[in-house]
């Protein structure tokens, strides 16, 4: 097998929206193009519709049966894709900034009349800080919308990208005829057929051909004409060099639910959307191409069977190939591991694969050796670096409600934690517990899975916090030691032993910068 070339193939990434937008619909239409599925309906939306726990927990359950939705991968013209799931409700945020992590690349879809939504603000912000190569894809033309100039630039100023069209719509909700493929020089009619899986195209290099009248009628040919002078006009040409800087991001237009527009973002996907990128390790660039082999986990999977406790660690490779039965360094632990069984994931299974590579993602059992972040190489000590934590918007005392079981609370609560569930902090002055969280549906999760998987009781108490500030360094002065004293009962270790300042307002905070400004504090957990 070359090497090189299964680097050269492959094509890993996340589709990132606000929720509602049409992320699932364009997955499945993704994976039908890839024959993959036979049907549509066959992925499962994964959105929690309602901020309930029962809600979460279905969901769950259901992916306990199939963990495979976490992955998604497909064959298109020979090219092995591989789709990262990120969910969309704002609880499970850091879920998929972690999950940014190990994209190559990203898709943003755009709700045509909604717009520039706040989850992809969000998220946009993400990729952006990363150069991450981002394609927009805007949807549900089929819909009466917003001018599509007008979303261009709502794109461009909300999301702070610089965008080029490369297909452009004809119409749009009940006018809509079609698009012009910028990128192909081509037609595609719309007819509004959602049985059709491949549509026709028309070739049309000249758009001065009469033959466009005929096609569209005459307002709309002339309309089309009009704009795609603005466009020229207006746009910077397409520059694959550009996009993929994460300094020009491509924009297709379509409907994802009539699967239309979505083989030409496709075919252009494939083409232009990176092979896996070299990742910085804290000691060095790692390149995909190295011989051996390295890679970091980026999300856990815990079983929701309380019967199979095992869970499933997200193994995204870096450089080299992960090959089963053979011994790898845990560079966190210091110790080599073998893995008998690692997963592949397909589009609707999972199965035992021999030898995965650059781009793929493996799934390993894991008993709790893992934590999200931690590096597995071939022998040397690299670290990767995964996305910081920030700072909890919620927080909460956890309480053990049962005292027989102490222990299973706290190895619940560890465990959890090492999923990236939510943020520990322990009190520096009394070793009490606080859990902080992005949203507050984590709380029932948390509640819940200790319940359920560890058999442990909870309860909570709430703990006014405004912000969590991570500390860095500890010094040893006398300011120091007077703000140590003065604020003990705001200060807390993280789960790596961070020392962190727990300011309960917005006034405590600044009061303290400005009383001990050589107590640095920072708002991520990342050291600079
Ligand atoms: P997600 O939350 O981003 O995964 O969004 P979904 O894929 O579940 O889509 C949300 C809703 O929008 C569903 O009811 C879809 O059927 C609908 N939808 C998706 N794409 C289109 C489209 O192109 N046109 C129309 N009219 N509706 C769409």
């Amino acid at each position: 097998m070359d090497f090189e070339k299964e680097i050269a193939r492959r094509r890993t990434f996340g589709i990132i929206s606000h929720p509602d937008a049409g992320k699932t619909t364009l997955t499945e239409k993704l994976l039908l193009f890839g024959g993959a599925i036979q049907e549509a309906g066959a992925v499962k939306n994964n959105k929690i519709k309602k901020s309930a726990t029962s809600d979460f927990m279905e969901i769950e359950r259901q992916r306990g049966i199939s963990v495979a939705t976490s992955v998604l991968a497909f064959l298109y013209k020979n090219f092995k894709i591989n789709i990262l799931d990120t969910p969309g409700h704002k609880d499970f945020a850091e879920d998929t900034f972690r999950t940014l992590t190990a994209v190559d690349s990203v898709i943003v879809v755009i709700d045509v009349a909604k717009g520039v939504e706040e989850q992809t603000e969000k998220l946009v912000e993400v990729c952006r800080m990363r150069n991450i190569p981002m394609i927009v894809f805007i949807n549900k033309l089929d819909r009466e919308g917003k001018d599509a100039f007008d979303l261009l630039d709502e794109v461009e100023q909300k999301l702070g990208l610089s965008v080029t069209p490369l297909s452009f719509p004809i119409g749009m909700g009940y006018d809509f005829k079609g698009i012009y493929n910028i990128y192909e020089k081509n037609i595609n009619l719309f007819s509004g057929n959602s049985k059709k899986n491949i549509e026709e195209t028309i070739a049309f290099d000249n758009l001065e051909d009469p033959d466009l009248e005929n096609i569209i009628g005459e307002t709309a040919a002339q309309t089309l004409r009009e704009n795609l002078e603005l466009v020229k006009g207006v746009y910077p040409e397409f520059d694959k060099k550009a996009y993929l800087d994460g300094a020009l991001q491509p924009v297709f237009f379509g409907s994802a639910l009539n699967n239309f527009g979505v083989r030409e973002l496709l075919d252009c996907f494939v083409e232009i959307a990176p092979t896996p990128r070299p990742k910085k390790a804290e000691e060095r660039l790692v390149k995909p191409n190295e011989k051996d082999f390295s890679g970091f986990v980026f999300k856990i999977h815990a079983n929701m069977d309380p019967k199979h406790r095992d869970r499933l660690a997200f193994v995204k490779v870096v450089s080299g190939t992960f090959e089963r039965n053979k011994p790898y360094l845990h560079v966190r632990l210091g110790k080599k591991l073998k893995f008998s069984s690692p997963n592949a994931f397909f589009a609707e299974k999972k199965e035992i694969v021999d030898v995965s590579f650059p781009g793929d993602i493996v799934g390993l059992h894991d008993t709790g050796n893992f934590k999200i972040g931690d590096t597995l190489t071939s022998g040397e000590a690299l670290n990767y670096r995964g996305i910081p934590n920030f700072s909890p918007e919620h927080f909460r005392y956890i309480n053990n409600a049962d005292p027989m079981k102490a222990k299973q609370l706290n190895k619940g609560i560890d465990q959890l934690m090492d999923e990236g569930v939510a943020q520990l902090f322990t009190l520096e002055m009394n070793g009490r517990k606080v859990i902080g969280t992005v949203g507050a549906l984590q709380y029932e999760v948390i509640q819940y899975r200790l319940e359920h998987e560890y058999g442990a009781k909870c309860t909570y108490e709430n703990f006014p916090v405004y912000k969590a500030c991570w500390i860095d360094p500890e010094s040893d002065n006398d300011e120091f030691r007077e703000f140590k004293r003065v604020k003990q009962k705001f200060l807390a270790k993280d789960k790596s032993g961070q020392l962190v300042f727990l300011a309960d307002s917005a006034f405590s905070l600044q009061m303290t910068q400005q009383k001990y400004p050589t107590v640095k504090l920072r708002f991520t957990s990342e050291k600079e």
